[in-house]
């Protein structure tokens, strides 16, 4: 495979997968570049929402797409906002609004331990059902507080298991090596590198 689309709008994440793939040879396209349209998440479930990603993507271009799905579950919320992060963040005022909301519906719950975890699907052939799923956790807890300046989504309040600041404080280049965005990449690189 030496050409992938990335069923994104995302800058950040175009980018990103961009950089990762690149020493494999895979040139990699953005939803803007081919003109993809928008899909509505309906799953129920990280997986779902991915494939259906990719399959609506790879119905219009006929190509390898890769698509993805991330949030923020938390323990305290029965693993919620989960699929719905970001319409969690938009129904409460955005961030940096949102946090007031988590840390009101956590109350005084001990349990403080979240993870963020990103799906990613993968369709390359011809047959839609040829797919492949790749997924990658970051483990933490929830801060009592934000801080930081890198104030993508939930990481102002995010710090990951062995770490003592958040990942609004962490340097990208930290973050990236340990986020499940990458670890999902890393196993999609392990399979693209056998494949
Ligand atoms: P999506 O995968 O683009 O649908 O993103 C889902 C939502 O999860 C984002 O809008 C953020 O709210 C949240 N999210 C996913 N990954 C991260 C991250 O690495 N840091 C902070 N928030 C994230």
């Amino acid at each position: 495979m030496n050409k992938l689309i990335l069923a994104t709008h995302n800058a950040h994440k175009l980018e990103e997968v961009r950089a990762i793939l690149a020493p494999l040879g895979v040139q990699v396209l953005g939803a803007a570049d081919v003109g993809l349209k928008d899909v509505a998440e309906t799953g129920t479930s990280f997986q779902e929402n991915a494939l259906l990603k990719a399959r609506a993507a790879y119905e219009q271009v006929k190509m390898p797409v890769l698509a993805d799905d991330s949030g923020l579950c938390i323990a305290a919320l029965d693993g919620r906002p989960g699929i719905y992060s970001a319409r969690f963040a938009t129904e409460h005022g955005g961030y940096p609004a949102v946090f007031d909301e988590i840390w009101k519906q956590m109350g005084n719950n001990p349990d403080r331990t979240a993870y963020f975890i990103c799906c990613m699907a993968l369709v390359t052939g011809d047959r839609i059902d040829d797919y492949h799923l790749f997924t990658g956790k970051m483990s933490g807890k929830i801060d009592d507080h934000a801080s930081g300046t890198h104030l993508f989504g939930y990481d102002p309040i995010f710090i990951p298991d062995g770490y003592t600041q958040t990942c609004g404080v962490l340097e990208p280049i930290v973050k990236n090596k340990i986020s499940h965005r990458a670890k999902a990449l890393s196993a999609l690189v392990t399979y693209l590198g056998q494949a």
